[in-house]
């Protein structure tokens, strides 16, 4: 199936208050712009360099949300343009970012990512930490970052079970989360859901999905 017939039924199948990352890694342009032809315009990345590229290239309407794990050193090459950083999950991090905004007049949404997966491969933070965060003064001193929401990645299992229990897990904590209400902490955004798993993501509460390969097809790692 096409790009576009893939997008489509994808859409067909999402609540309207769920937002469709199309994860975009490794494809090129061309396919990034096929999709941008049928419509999409929030694309995925999870390399620093890679989204810079690619943001170059393609139309100035896209929203580019970066989803891999940051390095604190490359948050200035997207400070410019990142429309959401999803993988924070430490405090050096959002006082870069916000150092990086700052130099260009933005305030950059992020969300934290909480470990939610029982694998060690996985970051993020716990929820006690992410409230100690929030809670901070230095935290609130950020005037140029927006904590609007929280990102998780479920265990890579075909256990059903479990991947709903890590998915419950995260919302459970966003709404604990979403009662601290400040100038830079406002929730509203939960992202969890891969191609695999993100109709049981919806269910469980999941406003942003993350999905890749079931719009793009396999990627190959050269
Ligand atoms: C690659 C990636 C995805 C998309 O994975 P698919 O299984 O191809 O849909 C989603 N989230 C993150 C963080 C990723 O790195």
């Amino acid at each position: 199936m096409s790009i576009k017939q893939n997008l489509n039924n994808i859409k067909s199948a999402l609540p309207e208050h769920v937002t469709l990352v199309a994860v975009s890694k490794t494809k090129p342009v061309s396919d990034l712009m096929e999709a941008y032809n049928a419509g999409q315009r929030v694309f995925g990345e999870n390399k620093i360099q890679e989204m810079v590229d690619k943001h170059h290239d393609m139309p100035k309407d896209v929203e580019w949300h970066m989803i891999g794990h940051v390095q604190s050193n490359k948050v200035k090459y997207m400070a410019p343009f990142v429309r959401l950083i999803h993988g924070v999950d430490n405090f050096k991090l959002l006082k870069e970012i916000n150092k990086q905004a700052i130099k260009h007049e933005r305030v950059i949404d992020c969300l934290l990512q909480i470990k939610i997966a029982s694998e060690d491969s996985k970051f993020g933070m716990t929820p006690e930490e992410a409230s100690e965060i929030i809670k901070s003064d230095t935290f609130s001193e950020l005037k140029n970052i927006k904590v609007v929401g929280l990102m998780g990645m479920a265990t890579f299992t075909e256990d059903e079970n479990q991947v709903k229990k890590e998915f419950n897990y995260l919302k459970d904590t966003f709404e604990n989360l979403k009662q601290i209400n400040t100038h830079n902490h406002q929730l509203n955004t939960v992202s969890m859901g891969m191609s695999g798993d993100y109709l049981l993501a919806i269910k469980c509460g999941s406003t942003m999905v993350r999905v890749g390969s079931s719009i793009f097809g396999a990627r190959s790692y050269q």
